[in-house]
Protein backbone atom coordinates (compact mmCIF):
# COMPACT_ATOMS: atom_id res chain seq x y z
CA UNK A 1 0.00 0.00 0.00
CA UNK A 2 1.12 3.55 -0.73
CA UNK A 3 1.99 5.62 1.43
CA UNK A 4 -1.11 8.35 0.41
CA UNK A 5 -3.11 5.32 0.05
CA UNK A 6 -2.40 4.43 3.75
CA UNK A 7 -2.86 8.21 5.11
CA UNK A 8 -6.47 8.51 2.76
CA UNK A 9 -7.64 4.72 4.67
CA UNK A 10 -6.35 6.17 8.02
CA UNK A 11 -8.41 9.27 7.26
CA UNK A 12 -11.53 7.62 6.46
CA UNK A 13 -11.01 4.84 9.37
CA UNK A 14 -11.45 7.85 11.08
CA UNK A 15 -14.48 9.60 10.16
CA UNK A 16 -16.06 6.41 9.96
CA UNK A 17 -15.33 6.15 13.47
CA UNK A 18 -16.41 9.54 14.18
CA UNK A 19 -19.64 8.42 12.71
CA UNK A 20 -20.04 5.88 14.98
CA UNK A 21 -19.45 7.66 17.74
CA UNK A 22 -21.82 10.62 17.23
CA UNK A 23 -24.52 8.02 16.11
CA UNK A 24 -23.80 6.07 19.44
CA UNK A 25 -24.20 9.70 21.62
CA UNK A 26 -27.47 9.17 23.80
CA UNK A 27 -30.28 11.40 22.01
CA UNK A 28 -31.83 12.89 25.82
CA UNK A 29 -28.37 13.65 27.34
CA UNK A 30 -25.67 13.45 24.79
CA UNK A 31 -23.21 10.57 26.37
CA UNK A 32 -21.33 8.40 24.95
CA UNK A 33 -23.23 5.56 25.09
CA UNK A 34 -20.72 3.14 23.44
CA UNK A 35 -19.71 -0.47 25.40
CA UNK A 36 -23.19 0.11 27.38
CA UNK A 37 -24.68 -3.21 27.70
CA UNK A 38 -27.37 -4.54 26.89
CA UNK A 39 -26.71 -1.65 24.63
CA UNK A 40 -30.03 -0.71 25.06
CA UNK A 41 -30.37 2.18 27.94
CA UNK A 42 -27.85 4.62 28.05
CA UNK A 43 -25.49 4.12 30.76
CA UNK A 44 -25.77 7.98 32.03
CA UNK A 45 -29.45 8.69 32.26
CA UNK A 46 -31.20 5.34 31.55
CA UNK A 47 -33.16 6.79 28.46
CA UNK A 48 -34.21 3.76 25.67
CA UNK A 49 -31.76 3.96 22.71
CA UNK A 50 -32.88 3.68 19.06
CA UNK A 51 -32.21 0.57 17.38
CA UNK A 52 -29.23 -0.01 15.75
CA UNK A 53 -29.26 1.59 12.27
CA UNK A 54 -28.10 -0.97 9.05
CA UNK A 55 -27.96 -3.71 11.52
CA UNK A 56 -29.47 -6.89 10.33
CA UNK A 57 -32.18 -9.00 11.87
CA UNK A 58 -29.32 -11.61 13.44
CA UNK A 59 -27.45 -8.67 15.05
CA UNK A 60 -30.58 -7.12 16.22
CA UNK A 61 -32.09 -10.18 17.99
CA UNK A 62 -28.27 -10.84 19.48
CA UNK A 63 -28.50 -14.62 17.97
CA UNK A 64 -25.79 -15.63 15.28
CA UNK A 65 -26.00 -15.51 11.85
CA UNK A 66 -26.94 -18.44 10.24
CA UNK A 67 -29.61 -20.57 8.95
CA UNK A 68 -29.08 -23.38 10.78
CA UNK A 69 -30.24 -21.06 13.94
CA UNK A 70 -31.47 -22.72 17.18
CA UNK A 71 -35.35 -21.08 17.68
CA UNK A 72 -35.35 -21.90 20.82
CA UNK A 73 -32.78 -19.03 21.68
CA UNK A 74 -34.28 -17.29 19.37
CA UNK A 75 -37.65 -16.80 21.37
CA UNK A 76 -35.41 -16.62 24.61
CA UNK A 77 -33.95 -13.50 23.07
CA UNK A 78 -36.83 -12.42 22.08
CA UNK A 79 -38.78 -12.65 24.96
CA UNK A 80 -35.64 -10.58 26.86
CA UNK A 81 -35.52 -8.21 24.22
CA UNK A 82 -39.16 -7.73 25.15
CA UNK A 83 -39.20 -7.53 28.46
CA UNK A 84 -37.23 -4.18 28.38
CA UNK A 85 -38.65 -2.79 24.97
CA UNK A 86 -42.66 -3.18 25.39
CA UNK A 87 -44.37 0.38 24.80
CA UNK A 88 -46.58 -0.27 27.71
CA UNK A 89 -43.33 0.39 29.70
CA UNK A 90 -42.89 3.30 28.44
CA UNK A 91 -46.72 4.95 29.24
CA UNK A 92 -45.07 6.95 32.43
CA UNK A 93 -41.58 8.41 30.01
CA UNK A 94 -41.06 11.09 27.93
CA UNK A 95 -42.72 11.13 24.12
CA UNK A 96 -39.18 10.92 22.13
CA UNK A 97 -38.73 7.26 24.50
CA UNK A 98 -42.32 6.12 23.84
CA UNK A 99 -41.74 6.51 20.27
CA UNK A 100 -38.49 4.75 20.15
CA UNK A 101 -39.68 1.71 22.15
CA UNK A 102 -42.84 1.78 19.74
CA UNK A 103 -40.32 1.63 16.82
CA UNK A 104 -37.83 -0.80 18.55
CA UNK A 105 -40.25 -3.10 19.42
CA UNK A 106 -42.32 -3.19 16.14
CA UNK A 107 -38.82 -4.18 14.86
CA UNK A 108 -37.43 -6.75 17.52
CA UNK A 109 -41.52 -8.42 16.19
CA UNK A 110 -40.51 -8.53 12.41
CA UNK A 111 -37.00 -9.64 13.13
CA UNK A 112 -38.39 -12.59 15.17
CA UNK A 113 -41.32 -13.16 13.32
CA UNK A 114 -38.58 -13.41 9.17
CA UNK A 115 -36.21 -15.66 11.32
CA UNK A 116 -38.06 -17.99 12.92
CA UNK A 117 -39.90 -19.00 10.10
CA UNK A 118 -37.69 -21.17 7.72
CA UNK A 119 -38.90 -20.02 4.69
CA UNK A 120 -39.18 -16.88 5.82
CA UNK A 121 -35.87 -17.18 7.25
CA UNK A 122 -33.94 -18.66 3.77
CA UNK A 123 -35.67 -15.71 1.72
CA UNK A 124 -34.29 -13.06 4.35
CA UNK A 125 -30.86 -14.50 4.52
CA UNK A 126 -30.82 -14.46 0.31
CA UNK A 127 -32.29 -10.90 0.22
CA UNK A 128 -28.88 -9.85 2.52
CA UNK A 129 -26.88 -11.38 -0.33
CA UNK A 130 -28.58 -9.67 -3.31
CA UNK A 131 -30.71 -12.28 -4.05
CA UNK A 132 -34.33 -13.21 -4.85
CA UNK A 133 -36.36 -15.92 -5.50
CA UNK A 134 -37.84 -15.46 -9.24
CA UNK A 135 -41.82 -15.51 -8.91
CA UNK A 136 -41.79 -18.63 -11.63
CA UNK A 137 -39.85 -21.70 -10.06
CA UNK A 138 -38.96 -24.20 -12.14
CA UNK A 139 -40.68 -27.48 -10.88
CA UNK A 140 -41.41 -30.46 -12.42
CA UNK A 141 -44.85 -31.79 -13.31
CA UNK A 142 -44.70 -34.56 -10.63
CA UNK A 143 -43.66 -32.47 -7.79
CA UNK A 144 -46.75 -30.34 -8.72
CA UNK A 145 -49.23 -33.12 -9.16
CA UNK A 146 -47.83 -34.04 -5.78
CA UNK A 147 -48.70 -30.80 -4.47
CA UNK A 148 -52.42 -30.50 -5.73
CA UNK A 149 -53.24 -33.83 -4.04
CA UNK A 150 -51.59 -32.70 -0.76
CA UNK A 151 -53.62 -29.42 -0.99
CA UNK A 152 -56.60 -31.75 -2.01
CA UNK A 153 -55.95 -33.86 0.94
CA UNK A 154 -55.91 -31.17 3.49
CA UNK A 155 -59.44 -29.72 1.98
CA UNK A 156 -61.09 -33.13 2.51
CA UNK A 157 -59.76 -34.26 5.80
CA UNK A 158 -63.03 -33.98 8.18
CA UNK A 159 -61.50 -36.17 11.76
CA UNK A 160 -58.17 -34.81 13.80
CA UNK A 161 -56.57 -37.97 13.30
CA UNK A 162 -56.38 -37.00 9.06
CA UNK A 163 -55.30 -33.49 9.68
CA UNK A 164 -52.77 -33.91 12.47
CA UNK A 165 -51.51 -36.91 9.87
CA UNK A 166 -51.53 -34.56 7.38
CA UNK A 167 -49.86 -32.24 9.64
CA UNK A 168 -46.84 -34.17 10.72
CA UNK A 169 -46.47 -35.60 7.19
CA UNK A 170 -45.85 -32.08 5.81
CA UNK A 171 -43.56 -30.72 8.43
CA UNK A 172 -41.34 -33.81 8.18
CA UNK A 173 -41.06 -32.67 4.69
CA UNK A 174 -40.27 -28.71 5.59
CA UNK A 175 -37.79 -30.10 8.17
CA UNK A 176 -36.02 -32.07 5.62
CA UNK A 177 -35.93 -29.37 3.30
CA UNK A 178 -34.83 -26.99 5.86
CA UNK A 179 -31.73 -29.11 6.09
CA UNK A 180 -31.01 -28.92 2.99
CA UNK A 181 -31.63 -25.44 2.72
CA UNK A 182 -28.71 -25.13 5.75
CA UNK A 183 -26.21 -27.43 3.75
CA UNK A 184 -27.13 -25.50 0.69
CA UNK A 185 -25.80 -22.29 2.73
CA UNK A 186 -22.75 -23.76 4.12
CA UNK A 187 -21.68 -24.65 1.13
CA UNK A 188 -21.84 -21.12 -0.60
CA UNK A 189 -24.34 -23.11 -3.15
CA UNK A 190 -26.63 -20.39 -3.88
CA UNK A 191 -28.59 -21.45 -6.92
CA UNK A 192 -29.41 -24.84 -4.64
CA UNK A 193 -30.45 -22.40 -1.66
CA UNK A 194 -33.18 -20.73 -3.81
CA UNK A 195 -34.12 -23.79 -5.87
CA UNK A 196 -34.97 -25.03 -1.73
CA UNK A 197 -36.95 -21.91 -1.27
CA UNK A 198 -38.64 -22.42 -4.18
CA UNK A 199 -39.99 -26.02 -3.15
CA UNK A 200 -40.17 -25.02 0.47
CA UNK A 201 -42.79 -22.85 -0.76
CA UNK A 202 -45.15 -25.06 -1.59
CA UNK A 203 -45.16 -26.70 0.93
CA UNK A 204 -45.56 -23.76 3.51
CA UNK A 205 -48.63 -22.57 1.68
CA UNK A 206 -50.06 -26.22 2.64
CA UNK A 207 -49.10 -25.66 6.18
CA UNK A 208 -50.84 -22.35 6.34
CA UNK A 209 -53.74 -24.22 5.37
CA UNK A 210 -53.68 -27.13 7.55
CA UNK A 211 -52.95 -24.92 10.72
CA UNK A 212 -56.17 -22.75 9.15
CA UNK A 213 -57.89 -26.60 9.40
CA UNK A 214 -56.56 -27.27 12.81
CA UNK A 215 -57.73 -23.94 14.08
CA UNK A 216 -61.48 -24.43 12.24
CA UNK A 217 -61.97 -27.77 13.87
CA UNK A 218 -60.69 -26.49 17.13
CA UNK A 219 -58.40 -29.25 17.90
CA UNK A 220 -56.57 -28.11 20.64
CA UNK A 221 -52.43 -29.29 20.69
ZN1 LIG B 1 -28.34 9.49 28.23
Amino acid sequence: MSVRNFIFNKSLRQTSLLRQIRFSSCWSCGKDVKNVEPNLFCGNCNALQQPPRDENYFKIMGVKESYDLDESELAKKYKELQKYLHPDKYANRKKEEQEISEKYSSLVNEAYKTLLEPLNRGIYMLRLQGKEIPEQTEVDQAFLMEIMEKNEEVENAETEKEIMELNAENKAKINSLQKEVSAAFFEGDMKKVIKLLGLMKYYTSIDTQIQLSIRNKGIIR
